[in-house]
């Protein structure tokens, strides 16, 4: 079986020798024809790069899905983490608290954009945030339904792939557990039919739709704990809400006594031009978790913030699991937080991603397959369609623009049958370095449009 294995768009011999054993070590989801992501094996990740180990080198768009935010091994937080990893190894959050994560407690809550989150829960991936951050507020509010999004994306254990909703193949199976959430329409203003509404239009059709149909008819208002929302849409392509949407759900939850939960997984810490992609409303919300970015991608670490009243008025609920909050993951966060406000980084990635967007808009432009560039700060979002009347998604071209990126040194995020190409570079890229990836980037586009 194993000879027969051989992945296309492979970028040199000593990666498909790697890329070669994958049949026989991993789930057939790592290899398999649906799920080729980057053809190329990393020997190295340093900075903005990613180097392979053929010797090729990549500059990397990703930030690892959003994680290592300050480039990859950043020098400092290595630093930081060997140090903490020397002094406390690992120790049990609750059995024996360590200095680390009373301090990073206090950092996150001094950063924390809301001035009602001041609790913070530990976990370790950006799944368990949601699902605990969704156990608090079931448990305190005792009301069984959650109001989620078409579209969202909150993690694949069971409890988060319900919570979301990225499509049918993510639930295939497990349709069952989907019991207690209720799926409304997020304002994805590029689709959105009839065409020719404004999007503040749309984003109050989205929020009157779930006055008009869901409470009425699906859920009432007094059986749901909490709404469950992405500030911008990542994984299923980058939608940016309009503030019509965002502020509407702030006056439900304000009318019915919900819970606002505000994913910030993939958002926060800089992404998005701010340090909590929130802050472009400036509304409050009541629980937050966070992943990825907080520790720069050192060491496994999440973290939900809390509402005195989400966290606080029971104790009837059990969260957290063993390497929750790791005592070098803590003191990395810290650390990535620190440089992140020192650095003024979050700003920088506004500045830089605005100009980044404008190139990108005039694409849209430029080329037929092209039909919409968005997002904010450095999370970008390119849109292949097969043209620009009918929309269809080009799932095959952006394949092929992605596979092209790669042989030509970018790494950007693509996924299995997506149309939209994610460019999340750190926030601390040189900028002859990303305006050298975006010629890359379009390059391909190029290319692949003239091949059609
Ligand atoms: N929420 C959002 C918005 C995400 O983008 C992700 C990961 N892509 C998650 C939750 C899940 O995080 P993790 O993969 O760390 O479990």
């Amino acid at each position: 079986m194993a000879k027969e294995h051989k992945p296309s768009h492979v970028v040199g011999p000593k990666s498909l020798e790697y890329l070669s054993k994958e049949p026989r070590l991993f789930p057939k989801t790592y290899w398999s024809e649906r799920t080729k992501l980057a053809r190329f094996v990393v020997a190295k990740a340093e900075g903005p790069w990613l180097i392979d180990v053929d010797g090729n080198r990549y500059i990397d768009l990703t930030s690892q899905w959003a994680t290592n935010n300050l480039g990859n091994v950043h020098p400092k937080l290595l630093e930081v983490t060997i140090e903490a990893m020397r002094q406390y190894g690992f120790l049990i959050f609750d059995m024996a608290p360590h200095v680390p994560q009373y301090e990073l407690a206090e950092k996150l809550v001094e950063i924390s954009p809301c001035p009602s989150l001041t609790k913070v829960d530990y976990e370790i991936s950006g799944t368990e945030a949601v699902e605990n951050a969704v156990k608090f507020a079931l448990s305190a509010k005792k009301r069984p339904l959650i109001l989620s999004f078409i579209g969202q994306y909150h993690g694949l254990s069971i409890g988060t792939v319900v919570l979301g909703s990225l499509g049918k193949d993510l639930i295939k199976y497990y349709e069952g557990f989907r019991g207690s959430v209720v799926y409304a329409p997020y304002p994805y203003v590029y689709r959105f039919k009839p065409e020719g509404m404004e999007p503040e239009e749309i984003g109050k059709w989205c929020i009157d739709y779930i006055e008009d149909y869901i409470l009425p008819y699906v859920a009432p208002p007094e059986r749901i704990s909490a709404v469950l929302f992405e500030p911008i849409v990542a994984e299923a392509g980058v939608w940016v809400p309009p503030d019509s949407f965002v502020h509407g759900l702030r006056k439900l939850a304000d009318k019915y006594g919900w819970f606002l939960i505000c994913d910030e997984v993939q958002t926060g810490f800089g992404r998005t031009g701010k340090m909590f992609a929130i802050e472009y409303w400036g509304i409050d919300v009541d629980l937050m978790p966070l992943g990825k970015g907080l520790s720069g991608g050192m060491v496994p670490i999440s973290a939900i913030l809390g509402s005195e009243e989400a966290m606080c008025t029971t104790d009837d609920i059990f969260t957290g699991s063993t390497f929750a909050g790791h005592p070098a993951a803590c003191a990395a966060a810290k650390v990535n937080i620190e440089i992140m406000l020192e650095e003024r980084l979050p700003e920088r990635a506004a500045r830089l991603g605005e100009e980044a967007l404008k190139r990108m808009k005039e694409w849209v432009d430029k080329y037929e397959i092209v039909g919409d560039a968005r997002g904010r700060g450095f999370l970008l979002g390119i849109e292949l369609v097969k043209d620009k009347k009918t929309k269809t998604p080009a799932k095959e071209e952006a394949r092929e623009v992605f596979f092209e990126c790669i042989k030509n040194g970018v790494l950007p995020i693509w996924d299995v049958d997506e149309w939209v190409i994610r460019v999340e570079p750190p926030l601390n890229i040189e900028e002859e370095l990303l305006d050298k990836a975006l010629n890359v980037i379009e390059d391909a586009i190029a290319k692949v449009q003239k091949s059609r």
